[in-house]
């Protein structure tokens, strides 16, 4: 135990019992005086005094809500919307259930029934709220998030394990929340509506758990924790967060999502806990039709599998288990769609799980590091690919190649793809490299000067997934770049959702604005593809022209081209 409470422990506390009738008081001095130094007050107006003057000692107070004159409901608010008083612990006296609700809601710590019956019950739940409030008190600083009204993280945790230590039984669900395309609501919108989405998200939120005895706390810019009880009914809070801000969210596009870890194992570390509430709430991440998600042993079981991929790789590439593919780009600029480029993906042919999609084992390698050696093997392989096709029929057919942001980061990774390409007769200017917009804000400084080396040399610059990570709007004018790649979420619905239209269209003003290119990708069906068009996007790609093909099937398409004399 911490060092400060253990001192705190070894004083005797001092608690401060309010009730206006003498025979209660007499009656809980006696259960109390032998643990605490207890001070009386048969009145409100007194007890506030007496806290005032003991604000910094007095460890918790025993408030009786029905009172002639100041009545306890009054100090009550006084004390919560004090913020000299609002740390000191409330227990309220009460003899019906309607009041326990009301006071629980307005900020007491607990409540205990009249009439006084078991006093080690009693003495029992003043030592826990005491402690509880005592480990809490330490990180007093900074606790709140000024926007939501909710804890900090580094707040949330530390009440999170201290109410494990003092609730050992009491099952707990661990539940992450999350805003869709949060960033780009702020862009469009303005700071001030992203605040304000925030801020009612936060208050439903806590309207949520008050009463049920959850903590919450705001993790990231729009990401949520709550850590409650287990409820049989999660949906509920899904439910009123629904009912509170849908509105505004799907005005603006976007949609919450929700991933819980119900009945959390305690044994397992508490950041932990939350790793899996947040591994289930962004698998649905890509699932536009799903808002929750549930931890469970499959997900689990889909770490060992990972594990096993991070095992198998070494070996993969040494038998050529990997295949690039190649998934053509059409220009709609025109009257017909004309074959432009491609993207190079990856797929892993694994003996035993057959044909692996890189969504599966990229993550895992960009987690170890191992994607830098998979990347070089593609990045080879696609300028391999550009220079043959160029050879065999006088074509210059662009490939884009994914560039992680460890790939960039290694030293000497600029002159290493410029010799690459040497080595395989592909000039840069033939060449494009997809850098995902996360990439761009997490170490934004460093990976800018790359870039700007890269596009001196020739190379041309896409922002993958674009309208997913945190890039603003405004950023975009001084980043460099030559070509915006949609996010698929936002092809998706374009042809059902008329909002998701909308933001399309504000991201096409914006890039003609910024002298930008469009490439939509994941467009299935023809409807996408004509709104994609009349809206101007430059590019398409997706299954509605093809799927990802071997480079084989791929020269069939640039046939069609050549003997189509374009
Ligand atoms: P990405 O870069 O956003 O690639 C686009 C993904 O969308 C590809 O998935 C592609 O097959 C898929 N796609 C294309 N058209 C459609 C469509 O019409 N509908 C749908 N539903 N999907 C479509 P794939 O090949 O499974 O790749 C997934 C992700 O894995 C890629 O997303 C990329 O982030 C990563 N990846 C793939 N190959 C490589 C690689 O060589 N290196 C690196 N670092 N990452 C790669
Ligand atoms: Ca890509
Ligand atoms: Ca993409």
């Amino acid at each position: 135990m911490n060092e400060f409470v253990e001192s705190r422990l070894r004083v005797k506390r001092k608690v401060l019992v309010v009730d206006d009738e003498t025979i209660n008081l007499k009656i809980l001095e006696k259960i109390l005086s032998s643990d605490y130094d207890v001070l009386l007050s048969d009145n409100g107006d007194e007890a506030l005094k007496i806290i005032r003057n003991n604000k910094d000692t007095l460890s918790l107070i025993l408030l009786d809500l029905l009172m002639p004159g100041t009545d306890g409901f009054s100090v009550l608010q006084i004390l919560m919307s004090s913020t000299e008083l609002k740390h000191i612990p409330v227990i309220v006296l009460t003899s019906e259930t309607s009041a326990e609700v009301q006071s629980l809601k307005m900020g007491a710590a607990d409540f205990i029934p009249k009439p006084y019956n078991v006093p080690e019950v009693i003495l029992a739940r003043i030592g826990k709220t005491i402690q509880l409030f005592e480990s809490i008190n330490i990180v007093s600083a900074t606790q709140n998030d000024e926007l939501t009204g909710l804890y900090n993280r580094d707040f949330f945790m530390e009440y999170a394990g201290v109410i494990d230590q003092y609730y050992p039984d009491t099952e707990m669900d661990a539940i992450a929340l999350n805003i869709n395309r949060f960033h780009i609501i702020n862009e469009l919108y303005g700071r001030a509506f992203g605040d304000s989405l925030l801020g009612m998200i936060g208050s439903v939120v806590l309207d949520h758990i008050l009463d049920k005895k959850g903590i919450a706390c705001r993790y990231n810019a729009d990401g949520f924790f709550i850590y409650m009880p287990h409820s049989d009914d999660p949906e509920e809070l899904f439910d009123s967060l629904v009912k509170g801000i849908s509105g505004e969210l799907s005005e603006a596009g976007s949609r919450i999502r929700m991933g819980i870890y119900q009945k959390a194992d305690k044994n397992i570390d508490l950041h932990k806990r939350f790793d899996s509430a947040l591994l289930a709430c962004n698998s649905i991440k890509g699932d536009f039709d799903k808002h929750l998600a549930y931890f469970d042993s499959s997900m689990h079981e889909q770490e060992t599998h990972r594990e096993r991929l991070a095992g198998d790789m070494e070996k993969a590439l040494a038998e050529h288990e990997f295949i690039v593919y190649y998934q053509p780009k059409y220009n709609v600029r025109g009257e017909v769609p004309l074959l432009s480029s491609a993207e190079a993906l990856i797929r892993w042919k694994h003996p035993e799980f057959g044909m692996i999609s890189p969504g599966e084992f990229i993550p895992v390698f960009e987690k170890n590091g191992m994607i830098r050696r998979l990347d070089r093997f593609v990045w080879r392989e696609a300028a391999r690919q550009v220079a043959e096709w160029k050879r065999k029929y006088g074509i210059i057919i662009p490939v884009s190649v994914n560039v992680s942001r460890i790939d960039m980061m290694e030293p000497g990774f600029v002159e290493e793809i410029t010799g690459m390409l040497k080595e395989c007769g592909t000039d840069p200017g033939e060449y494009m490299l997809e850098v995902t917009e996360s990439a761009y804000t997490e170490d934004s400084d460093r990976i800018i000067e790359i870039v700007n080396d890269l596009r001196k040399l020739g190379f041309m610059i896409e922002m993958d997934d674009f309208g997913t990570g945190y890039s603003s709007l405004n950023m975009l004018s001084s980043l460099p770049i030559d070509v915006l790649k949609l996010d698929m979420g936002f092809v998706k619905n374009i042809h059902e959702n008329e909002k998701d239209l909308k933001m399309v269209e504000l991201i096409m003003d914006i890039a003609e604005y910024l002298d930008l290119k469009v490439v939509a990708e994941g467009v299935e069906h023809e409807e996408q593809f004509r709104l994609l068009k009349d809206i101007g996007v430059h590019i398409i790609q997706g299954y509605y022209f093809s799927k990802p093909l071997p480079g084989e099937e791929f020269e069939k398409l640039i046939k069609e081209r050549t003997e189509a004399g374009k």
